[in-house]
Protein backbone atom coordinates (compact mmCIF):
# COMPACT_ATOMS: atom_id res chain seq x y z
CA UNK A 1 0.00 0.00 0.00
CA UNK A 2 1.56 3.07 -1.42
CA UNK A 3 -1.78 5.84 -0.73
CA UNK A 4 -1.81 7.39 2.77
CA UNK A 5 -4.12 10.06 3.28
CA UNK A 6 -3.16 12.27 6.86
CA UNK A 7 -5.74 14.30 8.54
CA UNK A 8 -4.47 16.61 11.56
CA UNK A 9 -1.22 18.07 10.75
CA UNK A 10 -0.54 20.23 14.35
CA UNK A 11 2.88 19.65 16.75
CA UNK A 12 2.63 15.99 16.65
CA UNK A 13 0.44 14.95 13.04
CA UNK A 14 3.02 17.40 10.95
CA UNK A 15 6.07 15.59 12.06
CA UNK A 16 4.55 11.89 11.38
CA UNK A 17 3.55 13.37 8.02
CA UNK A 18 6.82 13.86 6.98
CA UNK A 19 8.06 11.02 8.24
CA UNK A 20 5.76 8.83 6.15
CA UNK A 21 6.88 11.15 2.98
CA UNK A 22 10.68 10.33 3.78
CA UNK A 23 9.76 6.61 3.62
CA UNK A 24 8.18 7.31 -0.14
CA UNK A 25 4.44 6.91 0.54
CA UNK A 26 2.48 9.26 -1.66
CA UNK A 27 0.44 11.28 1.05
CA UNK A 28 -2.48 13.63 0.38
CA UNK A 29 -2.75 15.71 3.60
CA UNK A 30 -5.79 17.73 5.10
CA UNK A 31 -6.02 19.97 8.46
CA UNK A 32 -8.97 22.73 9.11
CA UNK A 33 -5.75 25.30 9.11
CA UNK A 34 -4.81 26.00 5.43
CA UNK A 35 -1.48 27.20 6.15
CA UNK A 36 -0.36 23.34 8.17
CA UNK A 37 -1.43 22.01 4.72
CA UNK A 38 0.13 24.16 2.28
CA UNK A 39 3.65 23.75 4.38
CA UNK A 40 2.74 20.23 3.83
CA UNK A 41 2.20 20.60 0.43
CA UNK A 42 5.76 22.58 0.01
CA UNK A 43 7.45 19.14 1.86
CA UNK A 44 6.03 17.19 -1.28
CA UNK A 45 2.36 16.07 -0.47
CA UNK A 46 -0.76 16.51 -2.43
CA UNK A 47 -2.98 18.75 -0.46
CA UNK A 48 -7.07 18.00 -0.19
CA UNK A 49 -10.01 20.69 0.91
CA UNK A 50 -11.99 18.23 2.61
CA UNK A 51 -11.71 14.33 4.04
CA UNK A 52 -13.58 13.07 1.62
CA UNK A 53 -10.81 14.03 -1.14
CA UNK A 54 -8.33 12.37 0.88
CA UNK A 55 -10.74 9.26 1.22
CA UNK A 56 -11.18 9.24 -2.86
CA UNK A 57 -7.29 9.22 -2.77
CA UNK A 58 -5.78 6.98 -0.27
CA UNK A 59 -5.61 3.26 0.34
CA UNK A 60 -4.72 4.20 4.45
CA UNK A 61 -6.44 6.98 6.20
CA UNK A 62 -4.52 8.27 9.40
CA UNK A 63 -5.97 10.74 11.64
CA UNK A 64 -4.06 12.66 14.25
CA UNK A 65 -6.94 14.87 15.97
CA UNK A 66 -7.19 16.57 19.28
CA UNK A 67 -10.09 13.85 20.75
CA UNK A 68 -13.04 12.20 20.09
CA UNK A 69 -15.51 14.61 18.89
CA UNK A 70 -12.70 16.11 16.04
CA UNK A 71 -12.41 12.11 14.66
CA UNK A 72 -16.55 12.25 14.79
CA UNK A 73 -16.27 15.18 12.73
CA UNK A 74 -14.16 13.69 10.11
CA UNK A 75 -15.27 10.64 9.71
CA UNK A 76 -19.44 11.60 9.54
CA UNK A 77 -19.60 15.15 9.96
CA UNK A 78 -20.36 17.56 6.66
CA UNK A 79 -18.06 16.68 4.17
CA UNK A 80 -16.54 13.76 6.47
CA UNK A 81 -14.63 10.28 5.18
CA UNK A 82 -18.11 8.06 5.27
CA UNK A 83 -19.80 8.51 2.18
CA UNK A 84 -16.62 8.20 0.50
CA UNK A 85 -15.07 4.74 1.89
CA UNK A 86 -15.20 1.58 0.34
CA UNK A 87 -14.21 -1.81 1.06
CA UNK A 88 -10.77 -3.03 1.70
CA UNK A 89 -9.40 0.34 2.92
CA UNK A 90 -7.65 1.11 6.50
CA UNK A 91 -8.76 3.63 8.86
CA UNK A 92 -5.99 4.31 11.07
CA UNK A 93 -7.12 6.49 14.50
CA UNK A 94 -3.63 7.65 15.70
CA UNK A 95 -5.05 10.43 18.01
CA UNK A 96 -5.41 9.91 21.66
CA UNK A 97 -9.34 9.55 22.08
CA UNK A 98 -12.22 7.66 24.22
CA UNK A 99 -12.01 3.95 23.77
CA UNK A 100 -15.78 3.99 23.36
CA UNK A 101 -15.63 6.21 20.55
CA UNK A 102 -12.79 4.28 18.77
CA UNK A 103 -15.13 1.42 19.76
CA UNK A 104 -18.40 2.70 17.56
CA UNK A 105 -16.06 4.33 14.58
CA UNK A 106 -14.78 0.44 14.12
CA UNK A 107 -18.24 -1.14 14.08
CA UNK A 108 -19.97 1.61 11.35
CA UNK A 109 -16.22 1.15 8.93
CA UNK A 110 -16.72 -2.47 9.55
CA UNK A 111 -20.41 -2.59 7.44
CA UNK A 112 -18.97 -0.36 4.33
CA UNK A 113 -15.50 -3.34 4.81
CA UNK A 114 -13.20 -1.23 5.97
CA UNK A 115 -11.04 -2.57 8.95
CA UNK A 116 -10.95 0.92 11.58
CA UNK A 117 -7.59 0.09 13.90
CA UNK A 118 -6.99 2.53 16.68
CA UNK A 119 -2.96 3.56 16.97
CA UNK A 120 -2.35 6.03 20.02
CA UNK A 121 1.31 6.84 20.70
CA UNK A 122 3.00 8.28 23.40
CA UNK A 123 6.93 9.36 22.65
CA UNK A 124 6.23 13.14 22.56
CA UNK A 125 7.07 15.83 19.37
CA UNK A 126 10.74 15.03 19.76
CA UNK A 127 9.56 11.04 19.19
CA UNK A 128 7.59 11.97 16.33
CA UNK A 129 9.96 13.73 14.74
CA UNK A 130 12.31 11.26 15.09
CA UNK A 131 9.99 8.52 13.65
CA UNK A 132 10.38 6.35 17.09
CA UNK A 133 7.10 6.49 19.12
CA UNK A 134 5.60 4.22 20.83
CA UNK A 135 2.45 3.08 19.50
CA UNK A 136 -0.12 0.64 20.73
CA UNK A 137 -3.00 -1.18 18.51
CA UNK A 138 -6.21 -2.08 19.08
CA UNK A 139 -7.79 -3.75 15.99
CA UNK A 140 -7.65 -7.01 14.20
CA UNK A 141 -4.61 -9.36 13.51
CA UNK A 142 -5.20 -9.15 9.44
CA UNK A 143 -5.56 -5.15 9.79
CA UNK A 144 -2.57 -4.47 12.19
CA UNK A 145 0.00 -6.89 10.01
CA UNK A 146 -1.35 -4.95 6.37
CA UNK A 147 -0.66 -1.05 8.16
CA UNK A 148 2.60 -2.88 9.87
CA UNK A 149 5.07 -1.09 7.52
CA UNK A 150 3.42 2.41 7.55
CA UNK A 151 3.09 2.16 11.83
CA UNK A 152 6.79 1.91 11.19
CA UNK A 153 7.77 4.58 9.25
CA UNK A 154 6.53 6.70 12.16
CA UNK A 155 6.87 4.58 15.10
CA UNK A 156 9.73 2.43 17.18
CA UNK A 157 7.42 -0.06 18.06
CA UNK A 158 4.12 -1.13 17.65
CA UNK A 159 2.20 -3.57 19.66
CA UNK A 160 -1.30 -4.91 18.75
CA UNK A 161 -2.83 -5.25 22.44
CA UNK A 162 -6.28 -6.29 21.72
CA UNK A 163 -9.66 -5.85 19.11
CA UNK A 164 -10.88 -2.36 18.25
CA UNK A 165 -10.63 0.39 21.82
CA UNK A 166 -7.78 -1.65 23.04
CA UNK A 167 -5.38 0.85 22.06
CA UNK A 168 -7.14 3.47 23.27
CA UNK A 169 -7.55 2.02 26.58
CA UNK A 170 -4.28 0.90 26.71
CA UNK A 171 -3.46 4.57 26.35
CA UNK A 172 -5.76 5.51 29.39
CA UNK A 173 -3.57 3.22 31.56
CA UNK A 174 -0.43 5.01 30.02
CA UNK A 175 -2.04 8.51 31.45
CA UNK A 176 -3.10 7.15 34.40
CA UNK A 177 0.11 5.76 35.51
CA UNK A 178 1.84 9.05 34.57
CA UNK A 179 -0.40 11.79 35.67
CA UNK A 180 -0.24 9.78 39.15
CA UNK A 181 3.18 9.84 39.04
CA UNK A 182 3.67 12.64 38.17
CA UNK A 183 1.17 14.09 41.48
CA UNK A 184 3.38 11.62 43.55
CA UNK A 185 6.77 13.07 42.97
CA UNK A 186 5.50 16.92 43.58
CA UNK A 187 3.67 15.98 46.79
CA UNK A 188 6.78 13.79 48.02
CA UNK A 189 9.67 16.60 47.26
CA UNK A 190 7.35 18.79 48.75
CA UNK A 191 7.28 17.32 52.09
CA UNK A 192 10.92 17.27 51.41
CA UNK A 193 11.51 20.73 51.08
CA UNK A 194 9.15 22.01 54.22
CA UNK A 195 11.22 19.21 55.89
CA UNK A 196 13.84 21.38 55.45
CA UNK A 197 15.92 18.47 53.37
CA UNK A 198 16.85 19.70 49.88
CA UNK A 199 14.67 18.16 46.85
CA UNK A 200 17.61 17.89 44.83
CA UNK A 201 19.56 15.99 47.45
CA UNK A 202 16.16 13.97 47.83
CA UNK A 203 16.49 13.15 44.13
CA UNK A 204 19.76 12.06 43.78
CA UNK A 205 18.96 9.74 46.83
CA UNK A 206 16.27 8.41 45.55
CA UNK A 207 16.31 7.35 41.45
CA UNK A 208 18.12 4.75 41.65
CA UNK A 209 15.83 2.74 43.79
CA UNK A 210 12.71 1.76 43.99
CA UNK A 211 10.83 5.31 43.62
CA UNK A 212 12.68 5.41 40.47
CA UNK A 213 11.22 6.15 37.47
CA UNK A 214 10.90 7.97 33.47
CA UNK A 215 8.62 10.17 35.37
CA UNK A 216 10.90 11.07 38.45
CA UNK A 217 13.40 11.59 35.79
CA UNK A 218 12.06 13.85 33.48
CA UNK A 219 9.24 16.14 35.71
CA UNK A 220 11.89 16.40 38.94
CA UNK A 221 14.64 18.65 36.94
CA UNK A 222 11.89 20.70 35.61
CA UNK A 223 10.51 21.35 38.89
CA UNK A 224 13.56 22.32 40.43
CA UNK A 225 14.40 24.63 37.77
CA UNK A 226 10.44 26.15 37.26
CA UNK A 227 10.74 25.52 33.93
CA UNK A 228 7.30 24.10 32.64
CA UNK A 229 8.13 25.09 28.75
CA UNK A 230 5.84 21.50 27.04
CA UNK A 231 6.77 18.83 26.69
CA UNK A 232 2.98 17.54 27.39
CA UNK A 233 0.38 20.20 28.20
CA UNK A 234 -1.46 20.13 31.20
CA UNK A 235 -4.88 20.42 29.01
CA UNK A 236 -4.28 17.81 26.94
CA UNK A 237 -3.08 15.41 29.54
CA UNK A 238 -6.40 16.79 31.58
CA UNK A 239 -8.46 15.81 27.98
CA UNK A 240 -6.99 12.60 28.14
CA UNK A 241 -8.11 11.44 32.37
CA UNK A 242 -11.79 13.08 31.20
CA UNK A 243 -11.46 10.25 28.94
CA UNK A 244 -10.50 7.83 31.90
CA UNK A 245 -13.60 8.83 33.84
CA UNK A 246 -15.82 8.17 31.08
CA UNK A 247 -15.06 5.41 30.45
CA UNK A 248 -14.54 4.31 34.48
CA UNK A 249 -17.88 5.48 34.77
CA UNK A 250 -19.18 3.60 31.96
CA UNK A 251 -17.81 0.39 33.97
CA UNK A 252 -18.21 1.36 37.23
CA UNK A 253 -14.57 1.03 38.24
CA UNK A 254 -13.55 3.42 40.73
CA UNK A 255 -10.32 5.41 40.13
CA UNK A 256 -9.85 7.87 43.22
CA UNK A 257 -6.37 8.81 42.57
CA UNK A 258 -7.14 9.51 39.37
CA UNK A 259 -9.72 11.65 39.93
CA UNK A 260 -7.80 13.75 42.13
CA UNK A 261 -5.37 14.57 39.59
CA UNK A 262 -8.05 15.56 37.11
CA UNK A 263 -9.25 18.03 40.20
CA UNK A 264 -5.35 19.42 40.62
CA UNK A 265 -5.07 19.94 37.20
CA UNK A 266 -8.83 21.78 36.87
CA UNK A 267 -6.83 24.45 38.98
CA UNK A 268 -4.35 24.72 37.20
CA UNK A 269 -5.97 25.15 33.97
CA UNK A 270 -8.07 27.99 35.59
CA UNK A 271 -4.94 29.61 37.15
CA UNK A 272 -3.75 30.06 33.32
CA UNK A 273 -1.09 26.93 33.40
CA UNK A 274 -3.06 24.74 30.67
CA UNK A 275 -0.18 25.18 28.07
CA UNK A 276 2.24 24.57 31.38
CA UNK A 277 4.31 21.12 30.67
CA UNK A 278 2.51 18.69 32.67
CA UNK A 279 5.20 18.42 35.32
CA UNK A 280 3.79 21.46 36.29
CA UNK A 281 1.46 19.16 38.68
CA UNK A 282 4.08 20.78 41.19
CA UNK A 283 2.81 24.28 40.83
CA UNK A 284 -0.34 22.91 42.72
CA UNK A 285 1.72 21.65 45.31
CA UNK A 286 3.73 25.25 45.65
CA UNK A 287 0.23 27.18 45.98
CA UNK A 288 -1.25 24.93 48.30
CA UNK A 289 1.69 24.78 50.61
CA UNK A 290 3.32 27.96 50.20
CA UNK A 291 6.65 27.18 48.33
CA UNK A 292 8.84 26.71 46.12
CA UNK A 293 10.81 23.27 44.97
CA UNK A 294 12.87 25.89 42.57
CA UNK A 295 16.59 25.51 43.42
CA UNK A 296 18.30 29.02 43.81
CA UNK A 297 21.04 29.18 41.06
P1 LIG B 1 -2.52 19.82 17.93
O1 LIG B 1 -3.60 20.60 18.55
O2 LIG B 1 -1.16 20.41 17.79
O3 LIG B 1 -2.99 19.34 16.45
C1 LIG B 1 -4.29 18.99 16.10
C2 LIG B 1 -4.52 19.35 14.62
O4 LIG B 1 -5.82 18.91 14.25
C3 LIG B 1 -4.46 20.84 14.35
O5 LIG B 1 -3.59 21.10 13.26
C4 LIG B 1 -5.90 21.22 14.02
O6 LIG B 1 -6.00 22.29 13.09
C5 LIG B 1 -6.42 19.92 13.44
N1 LIG B 1 -7.87 19.77 13.52
C6 LIG B 1 -8.65 19.84 14.65
N2 LIG B 1 -9.94 19.60 14.32
C7 LIG B 1 -9.95 19.34 12.99
C8 LIG B 1 -11.00 19.03 12.07
N3 LIG B 1 -12.27 18.90 12.48
N4 LIG B 1 -10.66 18.84 10.78
C9 LIG B 1 -9.38 18.95 10.38
N5 LIG B 1 -8.35 19.26 11.19
C10 LIG B 1 -8.64 19.46 12.48
O7 LIG B 1 -2.45 18.46 18.77
P2 LIG B 1 -1.21 17.42 18.87
O8 LIG B 1 -0.31 17.81 19.98
O9 LIG B 1 -0.67 17.18 17.49
O10 LIG B 1 -2.00 16.11 19.40
C11 LIG B 1 -2.79 15.29 18.53
C12 LIG B 1 -3.20 14.05 19.33
O11 LIG B 1 -2.03 13.33 19.75
C13 LIG B 1 -3.99 14.36 20.61
O12 LIG B 1 -5.00 13.40 20.77
C14 LIG B 1 -2.93 14.26 21.71
O13 LIG B 1 -3.48 13.91 22.98
C15 LIG B 1 -2.06 13.13 21.17
N6 LIG B 1 -0.67 13.14 21.68
C16 LIG B 1 0.03 14.31 21.77
C17 LIG B 1 1.34 14.28 22.26
C18 LIG B 1 2.13 15.58 22.39
O14 LIG B 1 3.20 15.54 23.01
N7 LIG B 1 1.69 16.70 21.84
C19 LIG B 1 1.93 13.08 22.64
C20 LIG B 1 1.20 11.89 22.49
C21 LIG B 1 -0.10 11.94 22.00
Amino acid sequence: MKRIGFIGLGLMGRPMALNLLKAGYELTVYDRNEEKVASLVEAGAAGAETPQAVARASEVIITMLPNSPHVREVVFGENGLYPELRSGQYFLDMSSISPITAKEIAEKLREKGVAALDAPVSGGVEKAQAGTLACMVGGTEEAFAAVKDVLGAMAASAVLVGPPGAGQTCKLVNQMIVGVNIAAVAEALTLGKKAGVDPENIFQAIRGGLAGSQCLEDKAPRMFSGNFAPGFRINLHAKDLANVLETSHELNVAVPLTAQVMEMMQVLISDGHGTSDHGGLALFYEKLNSLSLQQES
